[in-house]
């Protein structure tokens, strides 16, 4: 038995006329009457090899079974090919067919399909060119970001997924329970008992990991969680997904200018892996889909980012003479569209806006003096808008539990937060990354939908 060689292997092999077995998906199959050529992927690479078969040598129902999308393996000698594009194609001497495809069905049959139609075929896009990219940069990118931390001495702490907290401040969230919907346990006061519920208390899945996260930066100085998020909030915008992935670092002992620096190293880290290392599928998206997605890249890894207040900001927005559609004015939170202008218009370049006011921010934000504005620090991106949120966290014990009270939290809910500003509180910072917002600038697509495998949005969980 021949051990099968990946076709990315293959494609660099600089030895040949050796027997070799390749294994993989059919993507096209043409020919002539006497030669047929089948172009097959595995999706160890964008790429294909090239088979060469000579139809004497086979039974005719052999090779009529194979059509696109079909999975075959076969052995044969590598060669070097006459082609201008191939370095190496394979002379076929035997094929066994794993899985036929039937041409009048099979959805992929043609190729130039929509986006659109694509998702709603999730269980096989991904053996498009595009979503083999697409997917391939996603590994590279998570692989990438626990590289930087592990190299940078941070720890990978799991938060739970499950949380008991709803405290979190980030948006609605999905209720767990496994109490029957139908016969609900109530109270004498008529409101539901969560108490006879599994965990005993009413949870969610959480909208973040940072409260948790903090915990372990808190004793083990840097610390981070990567993992997925829900919010239940009934956006069905192209940047919003119901369930997606989160990268929250927390940091002790950073201020929110250390707290800058990290978050732009970072990002220059990420874009620069993926050009180094990903150039290929790069390559394929920008002529595909966005002309300007190596360049943009290009330009956010050379860039200084400009860092300035939310208060500058909305100088520089109120003095723009843009018809924005949503007005701006101190105090308000910045949309998209207005993001966009600072960092496409006015600066060209990724901006970091600090010191927004405290009421449209979170409740454990650093205070300043002003007492009007929090040590918030959003990073903004051309194309994107917002694609990191983070601040220097509040560490007083007092202040804290001010916040709080004004904001209606309960002290009880999150009492076990609060202990870590009462016993051996530090200054610390932190940031989340919307990993699907990263995937978005790295691949150039401009629907997140496009840049998760199974994407959860309103309506629609189907795969
Ligand atoms: P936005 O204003 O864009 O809704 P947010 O203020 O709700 O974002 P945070 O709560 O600060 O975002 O979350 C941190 C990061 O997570 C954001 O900077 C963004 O990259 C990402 N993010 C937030 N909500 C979503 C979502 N629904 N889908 C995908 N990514 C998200
Ligand atoms: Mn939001």
């Amino acid at each position: 038995m021949l051990k099968r060689i990946k076709i990315k292997d293959l494609l660099k092999s600089e030895t040949f006329d050796y027997e070799v077995n390749v294994k993989g998906w059919v993507r096209t199959k043409r020919g002539s009457k006497s030669i047929c050529f089948i172009e097959l992927n595995d999706g160890s690479i964008l790429n294909n090899i090239q088979l060469i078969i000579n139809i004497a040598d086979f039974e005719e129902d052999l090779l009529r079974r194979i059509s696109t999308g079909a999975c075959i393996s076969a052995n044969g000698i590598l060669v070097q090919s006459g082609g201008k594009n191939q370095g190496v194609e394979i002379q076929v001497n035997t094929i066994e067919i794993y899985g036929e495809s039937d041409s009048e069905s099979y959805p992929l049959q043609k190729k130039g399909h929509t986006l659109e139609f694509l998702r709603e075929i999730a269980h096989l896009r991904p053996r498009t060119n595009t979503f083999g990219a697409i997917f391939r940069l996603r590994h590279a990118m998570s692989y990438a970001i626990h590289t930087y931390f592990h190299n940078n001495g941070f720890y990978y702490i799991h938060t739970p997924i499950i949380t008991g907290s709803d405290a979190e401040g980030a948006g609605a969230m999905f209720k767990v329970t496994t109490l029957d919907l139908n016969a609900i346990p109530r109270k004498e006061d008529g409101k539901i008992n969560y108490e006879e519920d599994f965990f005993g208390k009413e949870t969610n899945l959480t909208v973040s990991g940072q409260l948790e996260a903090e915990l372990g930066a808190l004793a083990l100085s840097l610390a981070y969680t990567f993992g997925p998020t829900f919010r239940a909030e009934n956006s069905n915008t192209a940047r919003h997904l119901a369930e997606f992935w989160m990268i929250e670092p927390e940091m002790a002992f950073y201020d929110i200018v250390d707290n800058m620096d990290l978050a732009e190293d970072f990002l220059k880290y990420l874009v620069n892996y993926a050009l180094e290392n990903c150039y290929n599928d790069l390559e394929f998206l920008n002529n595909l889909y966005d002309k300007e997605l190596i360049e943009r890249l290009k330009s956010v890894s050379a860039n200084k980012f400009e860092r300035l207040t939310y208060t500058e900001a909305i100088n520089i927005l109120e003095q723009s003479n843009q018809n924005f559609e949503f007005p701006v004015k101190w105090g308000v939170d910045l949309q998209s569209e207005h993001e966009r202008y600072l960092v496409e218009t006015h600066f060209n370049r990724p901006v970091i806006l600090t010191d927004y006011p405290k009421d449209i921010k979170a409740f454990y934000m650093k205070r300043n003096e002003d007492d009007k504005t929090v040590r918030a620090m959003d990073v903004l991106f051309p194309k994107i808008g917002e694609i990191i949120g983070g601040s220097q966290r509040e560490e007083n014990y007092n202040k804290l539990i001010e916040r709080i009270n004004e904001l209606g939290i309960h002290e009880k809910d999150v009492w076990w937060y609060l202990e870590t500003r009462k016993y051996g509180t530090a200054p610390h910072s932190g940031f989340g990354l919307g990993f699907e917002r990263l995937m978005l600038f790295i691949t150039g697509m401009s629907n997140i939908r496009d840049v998760i495998p199974f994407p959860r949005t309103p309506k629609n969980a189907e795969f």
